[in-house]
Order: C-alpha cells, then sequence, then structure tokens
C-alpha cells in the first residue's frame, strides 16, 4: 500500500479527542473541520511535569529524505505506547516538494500524521496567509514608490521579494511596473518560494503576537540611494502586516495514525532557511507533554545546526537527546554507489560512506546534549548491512537502534524510545557553539570548521562589501542562517562522503532584521527552487468523487 492508502484506510479520532489526550480542551482550540484544529493563544492548559525535548536530525539525504518525519512521528507512538505522554511538533510541508521531486512531508508508510491530504495541501492556510502577507507588503512598497517616494528609497535597493508556494524557476527575476507612469515604478524584482521568506522565519520565531508586530517591523525591506535602511517600522504598515498573521501564527493541531497529537507548525526549509517548526509550536508541546519530539530539515549540518544555534536561545530550552537518522542507502550513496543501486546489498560502499554519519556524530557531540543513531530500515537492506552500521557506531560509543516505524508503526521504534527515555535522563552541559558577541565571519568560520569539517571561508567581492555595510549598521554581530546544499557537507552538491580542507564560498548575505539573523548565500543554492523533468505532480490525481492518489 502506498503512503497515502494507508492514510486514507485509517480511522482518525476527532481533533477534540486528540487534543483532550493532552489537557486541551474545546475551549483551548478552534475547530478546522472535524481533523484539524488551531491551538488558543496564550495556552492556558498545562499538563507537562518533565518537558523533556529529543531532537531528530539525519545524516546528509538522498534526494528521496531518510525518514526523518517518519522517524519522529514513529518514535512520538512508541513513547506512547511506553505510556510516556509525548508529543510530535513537526513542519508545515510546502508545495514546491510536494509538486515537485521530494514528495509530501507527513511521515511514511504507517508513521504518519494525518489528515496528509490536507496537510500536504492546503491545511489550515498557514502558507497562503504568509503568502498574502508577503505580498501586501511588496505591493506597500511598490505603491510607496508610486506616490511620491517620500521616504526616498532607491528602487535599486529594495530587497524584500516577492514570493510563491510553489518551485516557479520563472519568476527568479522580473521586471515589474512596466506600462507607463500610472502602473508603477519600473524595477527588476524577484521571487523566491514562500518557506525562504522572511516572514515564515518571524513566524517560527516568533514568541507572542507582540513579538511577531515587533520583528515585522524590524524587517528591511530595501535602502535609500545613501544606503540607510528602510524598515517596515518606516513604512507604518506593521500592525496590518501582522493582521494577515493573526491565525497562521497559531500552532495546528493533528494527529499520528496512532492518534497521538502532533502540531504541524510553520515550514521553513533546512538548506534556504533555518529549517525548523514554531517556537510557539515546540513550546507548546512542552507544555502539555512531557516528552516532545521535533524535527530539523535535512542534515545535522543544516537544520540541527539551525536549531541548536538559532532556535534554542529563543525557545529557551535545548535538546535533552539528539537522534541523528541513518540509512544503509544514503551511507552507500556517500560511500559512491549509483542512485539507481542503492537497493542492492553493498558492504564496501556502507564502508566508505559510513564516515559521513561518524562525521555528524562528532560534530553533534560538540554541543554537549547526548546523541542517539535510529537506523530508519528499509525492506532492501541486508542484516549484514544493518549490523556493520551499529558497530561503528557502536565503536564511538553511542547507540544506535534499528527502528522500522515505517512497515510497523510505534512497534517498530520500542528499543530507541526506551533508549530516549534513558537517555534525556542523562545531564546535559548545553554547549553553544558559538558566542552570541562574535563576528559574522568568526560564527561562519566555526560552522564551516567545527560543524562542516571545511578549512576556509572564501567571500565575494559583493560580500566583502556587504559585511562592511554591516559594521556601520550595527548587523555585524548577528547570528548566521547558512544557506548551502543538502546533499554534502561542503558547498558542491558533488562532494560526498566526508569531505576535507574544502573551502566554503559566500557569494552574497541578506540581512534579515525581522528574523534576527543574516543569512549567507553560499556556493550555488537558490531561494527559488525549479521543478525537476518528471515532477511529482505528474502521479497526483483526483477522483470524480473527491479520493486523491499520487500524494506519496
Ligand atoms: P525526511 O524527513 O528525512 O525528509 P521523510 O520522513 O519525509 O524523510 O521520508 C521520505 C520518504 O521516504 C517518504 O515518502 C517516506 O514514506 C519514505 N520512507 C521513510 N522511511 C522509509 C522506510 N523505512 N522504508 C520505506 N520508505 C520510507
Amino acid at each position: 500500500m502506498t503512503d497515502i492508502e494507508i492514510a486514507q484506510n485509517t480511522k482518525m479520532d476527532k481533533i477534540g479527542r486528540v487534543a483532550a489526550q493532552v489537557g486541551l480542551s474545546e475551549d483551548d482550540i478552534e475547530m478546522y473541520g472535524s481533523y484539524k484544529a488551531k491551538i488558543t493563544l496564550p495556552l492556558k492548559a498545562t499538563k507537562s511535569t518533565k518537558e523533556k525535548l529529543i531532537l531528530v536530525t539525519s545524516i546528509n539525504p538522498t534526494p528521496a529524505g531518510e525518514g526523518k518525519s517518519t522517524v519522529t512521528v514513529g518514535l512520538g507512538d512508541a513513547l506512547r505506547k511506553l505510556n510516556k505522554n509525548a508529543m510530535i511538533a513537526l513542519r508545515e510541508p510546502s508545495l514546491g516538494p510536494v509538486m515537485g521531486m521530494k514528495g509530501g512531508a507527513t511521515g511514511g508508510g504507517y508513521a504518519q500524521v494525518v489528515p496528509m491530504e490536507d496537510i500536504n495541501l492546503h491545511f489550515t492556510g498557514d502558507m497562503h496567509a504568509l503568502t498574502t502577507a508577503n505580498n501586501t507588503l511588496a505591493a506597500l512598497i511598490d505603491n510607496h514608490m508610486q506616490q511620491g517616494n517620500a521616504l526616498g528609497i532607491d528602487q535599486r535597493r529594495i530587497v524584500w521579494k516577492r514570493v510563491l508556494d510553489i518551485n516557479d524557476r520563472a519568476l527568479r527575476n522580473i521586471v515589474i511596473g512596466l506600462g507607463g507612469p500610472v502602473q508603477g515604478v519600473p524595477r527588476e524584482d524577484g521571487f523566491d518560494i514562500t518557506v525562504a521568506s522572511e516572514l515564515m522565519a518571524i513566524l517560527c520565531l516568533s514568541k507572542s503576537l507582540h513579538d511577531l508586530k515587533a520583528r515585522i517591523n524590524r524587517i528591511v525591506i530595501g535602502y535609500t540611494t545613501d544606503r540607510n535602511p528602510i524598515t517596515v517600522q518606516d513604512l507604518q504598515v506593521g500592525g496590518a502586516i501582522a493582521t494577515l498573521l493573526k491565525d497562521a501564527i497559531k500552532p495546528n493541531l493533528v494527529q499520528t495514525l496512532a492518534h497521538t497529537p502532533a502540531i504541524v507548525h510553520g515550514g521553513p526549509f533546512a538548506n534556504i532557511a533555518h529549517g525548523c517548526n514554531s517556537v510557539l509550536a515546540t513550546r507548546t508541546a512542552m507544555s502539555l507533554a512531557d516528552y516532545t519530539v521535533t524535527e530539523a530539515g535535512f542534515g545535522a549540518d543544516l537544520g540541527a545546526e539551525k536549531f541548536l544555534d538559532i532556535k534554542v536561545p529563543v525557545l529557551g530550552k535545548h535538546p535533552d537527546t539528539i537522534v541523528i537518522v541513518a540509512t544503509v542507502k544514503a551511507l552507500k550513496l556517500n560511500g559512491g554507489q549509483a542512485l539507481q543501486e542503492l537497493d542492492t546489498e553493498n558492504l564496501s560502499a556502507l564502508k566508505k560512506g559510513v564516515v559521513n554519519l561518524t562525521h555528524h556524530i562528532k560534530s553533534m557531540a560538540q554541543y554537549g546534549v547526548p546523541v542517539v543513531v535510529a537506523i530508519n530500515r528499509y525492506t532492501q537492506d541486508t542484516d549484514r548491512e544493518i549490523n556493520y552500521v551499529k558497530e561503528v557506531c557502536d565503536d564511538f560509543g553511542v547507540q544506535a537502534l534499528d527502528t522500522d516505524v515505517w512497515a510497523k508503526g510505534g512497534d517498530g521504534a520500542l528499543d530507541l524510545a526506551q533508549t530516549v527515555v534513558e537517555t534525556v535522563e542523562k545531564p546535559a552541559t548545553f554547549k553553544p557553539l558559538y558566542s552570541a558577541d562574535t563576528d559574522l565571519t568568526e560564527k561562519i568560520q566555526t560552522i564551516v570548521t567545527k560543524i562542516y569539517g571545511g578549512k576556509h571561508v572564501e567571500y565575494s567581492k559583493k560580500a566583502l562589501n556587504q559585511m562592511k555595510r554591516f559594521k556601520q549598521n550595527g548587523w555585524d554581530k548577528l547570528p548566521v542562517c547558512m544557506a548551502k546544499t543538502q546533499y554534502s557537507l561542503s558547498d558542491d552538491p558533488k562532494k560526498l562522503g566526508e569531505p576535507h580542507d574544502f573551502t566554503i564560498h559566500v557569494k552574497e548575505f541578506i540581512p534579515k532584521l525581522g528574523a534576527g539573523f543574516i543569512v549567507a548565500m553560499t556556493g550555488n543554492v537558490l531561494t527559488m527552487p525549479g521543478l525537476p523533468k518528471r515532477p511529482a505532480a505528474l502521479n497526483i490525481d483526483i477522483s470524480d468523487d473527491g479520493k486523491i492518489s499520487g500524494l506519496f
């Protein structure tokens, strides 16, 4: 059975019943139909006595993903099977991957969050609200230019782009305002994907509506001709933009196939954005459940680094255990086996590629939090391959658990869950990777050497010039959000395994003052992806009676 068939064949609980499991009454939720709800803020109910946080991350992935969401869901279900009060916090899927290459993001097999069609498509409308809020700001900027430009904005230096939540390469670079004086001020513009937008990052890092509005007001939309930054506060439209996000800021409650309560909220990509679900979602889950299992996107070099260096300071809580998901297939890919041949046993490729896993174990261990490995078993994996990965982890003094949640749901992760229950009680001394008062260059150098295993950082002329301006503006000590390929520890997607002595190339910076960080664009990473030759959209269909197929 496909993921969608499994989901469609499972009877869901009414969302009120799911909410009640974690002490949420009808007054605490706002219903979006029978199976989805938003949680009313500020949260009144609290049930947790422990507040343990488990972060799920992974090795450098194959294009299909290594099962982080699947293991997150399965681990949450397994914890509940052990009679623990557990909850899950995941990101909302973007239509880019759903229609493009990677497919949905609601887990897989018997470890899914449901209703999977809704979550993968329009869900509770958060993505649309973000897209609309972003483009409202764009329209207000262009209107300001048209109506006399009292702030003296240089139309060549407007950095606020329009967004759309679909991969659309044709919109990366556009010219707007053509057609004469009444059609606006002509200028170059471009679209990013919604999940890479600053508003998405702001939504995910805001602690309250008040914080959301304050962050929106700090957004830099462009510069004057003498290069002074112009903010949303200057345009006096922060209130309007925040108003458009009044519901989007509330966490969404759904359930797993086993009825474990799950919050699915906020969805920045981890390669071109910070890659974690909202702070409010994680906070809410921690208040309601003793064990919160959450995920950060792509490999530990991207999502987990940003979770630990960007999200943790805002969240005010570090993970009590980090689970690194590894698959035999991705390790073999990292060891040089061809993508089309990953289904066949290949111990020599596995032995070469396992360095990618040990690299991530070492890099995560630097944060002072216990690390556990979850081997996400695929049917084609052989016992010899799985046992080899376990032996390597054993030699590293790290526990590696064979998990099979895709085929068995929570029953496939009972050992992992038991291990996590014990591990979260171990004393952890969280050590931030860099201190907040270091320069941008020092922060980047630290990430490159300590997390990626690289040696040098090379800055383009544009990046060097930008840094001078950042110093003048007092932005040179902000946290950094690296935008980098997910396939390699380096910025070259072809350098697999554990590359050494490489240089990371910073092409340019994108200051995101509302989010509170500076994005460093490395290699050839794009903030508006394109669709592949055979997009996933070709498989998706809907029958006359409304039954969806092909959504993974
Ligand atoms: P990630 O979160 O790491 O990107 P996902 O959990 O979204 O990965 O899984 C990616 C895809 O792989 C999904 O379609 C899922 O159904 C599938 N998948 C995950 N684990 C397994 C497994 N053990 N066996 C078969 N398919 C799996």
